[in-house]
């Protein structure tokens, strides 16, 4: 098995793992950046990350072209990946999600931050992309380079972006690292949520602990991700590499 069988593997048991922990739902996806070949990457033919299988995996060209099966469908939202991969040479991995703890930081003035630690990782700021501003009245879908660039210009040096009536995009330094992002961003939008309910003050993670977060990020990846995968019942997934 050669190093790209076991990152498409550890693609498929990311999509499950999005899916079983409430990240995506039929829609939303993940991809991981081609090791030797910065300027492709990988991701689902079009279907719900719940399902998807390696034979689902497509490889890409940064600008959307699709380099493998021509004839399959791939997902309308693809640029968002690509536009990311173009503009961040250190992301390894994107995902994009509609998450609704999140959506109300879409369309309000209060900033999504995190809140408690194992949501760190997204950093202590995250800005908020409107399709509208550039591009008027779309279906506010990313459905081509322009309006990928756009969002990954937003996204600028941060690890999130929210996208205004939609979801959000994150990019990390591996599969593991952006799903640990992705799975502990919706349940930071839903403390924070609860938090301002309760009325009185918010208190965020600071930016030092924010940094001393991420100083010691990747030391409990591991666990996550055996956990989740597990959950997701991808045991046998897993045990195909070990
Ligand atoms: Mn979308």
């Amino acid at each position: 098995m050669s190093d790209i069988d076991r990152l498409i593997n550890d693609l498929v048991i990311a999509n499950r793992i999005l899916a079983n922990e409430g990240v995506v739902d039929a829609y939303g996806h993940i991809s991981v950046r081609h090791p030797t070949d910065p300027g492709r990457y990988f991701l689902s033919r079009s279907r719900s990350p719940a399902l998807v299988e390696t034979g689902d995996i497509l490889e890409f060209a940064l600008d959307g072209t699709c380099l493998s099966d021509k004839d399959a469908r791939p997902y309308l939202e693809r640029f968002i990946h690509g536009a990311v991969y173009e503009a961040r040479p250190e992301v390894q991995s994107v995902v994009h999600s509609h998450a609704y703890e999140v959506l109300p930081f879409t369309i309000s003035s209060v900033p999504l931050r995190p809140v408690f630690h194992t949501a760190s990782q997204m950093g202590a700021h995250v800005p908020v992309w409107d399709i509208e501003n550039k591009f008027g009245d779309t279906n506010l879908l990313v459905v081509n380079m322009e309006q990928g660039r756009d969002l990954a210009r937003c996204l600028a040096g941060d690890r999130v972006v929210l996208m205004r009536g939609h979801g959000f995009a994150t990019g990390g330094n591996s599969i593991a690292d952006v799903v640990k992002t992705a799975v502990y961003l919706p349940r930071n939008a839903q403390v924070l949520m609860d938090a301002v309910r309760l009325g009185g003050t918010v208190k965020y993670l600071s930016d030092g602990e924010i940094a001393t977060r991420a100083a010691g990020w990747n030391v409990e990846l591991a666990r996550g991700w055996d956990y989740w995968a597990t959950r997701a019942g991808c045991g046998e997934l897993l045990r195909k590499f070990a």
